[in-house]
């Protein structure tokens, strides 16, 4: 846990947040400020800032990520209509928050290009 970094406190339940998942490895809670109809945040349990910072260890807690998202993507209902998984790295790329996250976005149909 890092101190100051707002998701390892939503991690260990120091903040509240709308939880739907959590295991030994990843937690997935709803986002604050949804932009679509299903938007969750899954998140490693360990403190890894963001893509930059990842090492071949932590390969597990990656994938692991991913095959949650496809989970939690049939669970609210979007698996066949699709959705939309992003990983925001670094300024140009958007990030606000500084520890990991995979935002899993769906319920309707993207209106944005990549870019
Ligand atoms: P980023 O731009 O870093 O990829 O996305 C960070 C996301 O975290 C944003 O979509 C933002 O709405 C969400 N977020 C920021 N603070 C909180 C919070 O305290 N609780 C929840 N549930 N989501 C948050
Ligand atoms: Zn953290």
């Amino acid at each position: 846990m890092s101190e100051n970094c707002i998701f390892c406190k939503i991690i260990a339940g120091e903040i509240p947040s709308e939880k739907i998942y959590q295991d030994d490895t990843v937690t997935a809670f709803r986002d604050i400020h949804p932009v679509a109809p299903t938007h969750v945040l899954i998140v490693p349990n360990k403190h890894i800032a963001s893509v930059n910072d990842l090492t071949e260890e932590d390969e597990q807690i990656t994938g692991r990520m991913l095959t949650i998202a496809q989970k939690l993507a049939v669970q609210e209902g979007i698996g066949g209509n699709g959705y939309r998984l992003i990983v925001n790295t670094g300024p140009h790329g958007g990030q606000v928050v500084f520890h990991l996250h995979l935002h899993l976005i769906g319920g309707q149909k993207m209106r944005h290009p990549m870019g």
